[in-house]
């Protein structure tokens, strides 16, 4: 768990700077980002617009073109076209979590936040997705995690890719919300293919055994604790099912699951209902 030692991380939720060490007083932290959006106004991340009103790294218009994930699966945040108690999936088959909380519909325009942020290390288009998140978090009524636990990257990929695009938004997720991350708590112990181009089974089959679980972080954490696993984008959910799994051989029983957005599932490779301008989700 790193949240304890990182307060002066937490300080930094609305972007603002400190005085000598001091939290700057609310009235000047104000003042300051008034003044800063005077001198250069800030620009929507997704059309490049002036945004109209409120804070945020969105305009109004691209706003309102975000789908919120409702309703939804409360187990598995599976889309759904009218509320029920549990999706089909679920009633089949039991996911390891016992809940999962997506802030959006993986679909147009959010889609390409997501790729830019994943794919192009673009860090304002993170940014945005992580306030979306605490955003819709804040309006969402559910127990306080003890930790959040991010997905973790394979070290082959993240030399690649140079950064992990889970890490990085749990933490702006973390000075949003101060819940505390426990980044070390999962380790992955293989390398997996990317699951864009394999059905359930394939996904399933690629990701077993993929996870450890670091024995001294386990130590770390309060007793029968409330974890929250994250990851960026959420498909079938087998690698965070798997990651659950791992966290449940060592006696972690509550797990929910926090994703910033939900592609319906496609299972057996035939698509579970559609959202439109939906790429390949990179799960
Ligand atoms: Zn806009
Ligand atoms: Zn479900």
């Amino acid at each position: 768990m790193d949240g304890a030692n990182q307060s002066t991380d937490c300080q930094g939720a609305a972007g603002a700077g400190t005085a000598g060490g001091q939290p700057l007083h609310p009235s000047w932290r104000r003042w300051l980002t008034a003044a800063g959006h005077w001198l250069l106004p800030p620009r929507c991340v997704l059309c490049g617009a002036v945004p109209d009103a409120g804070p945020g790294a969105l305009c109004l218009g691209c706003r309102s073109d975000l789908q919120a994930n409702e309703p939804a699966c409360p187990r598995c945040a599976e889309p759904l076209v009218q509320p029920e108690p549990l999706c089909g999936h679920c009633l089949r088959r039991e996911p390891p979590f016992a809940a999962a909380f997506a802030a959006c519909r993986y679909a147009w325009p959010l889609d390409g936040l997501v790729a830019r942020f994943k794919f192009s290390g673009d860090v304002a288009a993170g940014r945005c997705l992580a306030e979306l998140f605490v955003a819709r978090l804040a309006q969402t009524p559910m127990p306080r995690p003890d930790v959040i636990v991010p997905v973790p990257l394979h070290r082959h990929r993240l030399r690649r890719r140079g950064y992990d695009q889970a890490l990085e938004l749990a933490r702006d997720i973390r000075r949003g919300t101060g819940i505390p991350m426990a980044a070390d708590l999962l380790q992955r112990r293989r390398a997996t293919r990317a699951q864009t181009d394999l059905d359930l089974a394939g996904r399933r089959r690629n990701v077993r055994g993929a996870f450890a679980v670091n024995e001294a972080a386990r130590r770390r954490l309060p007793a029968d604790p409330q974890v929250v696993l994250f990851d960026d984008v959420m498909t079938t959910g087998s690698t965070l099912a798997e990651c659950a799994r791992s966290l449940r051989r060592v006696g972690i029983r509550r797990i929910q699951v926090w994703v910033i957005a939900r592609a319906p599932a496609r299972r057996s490779g035939v698509a579970v209902g559609a959202v439109s301008g939906m790429a390949g989700t990179p799960e």
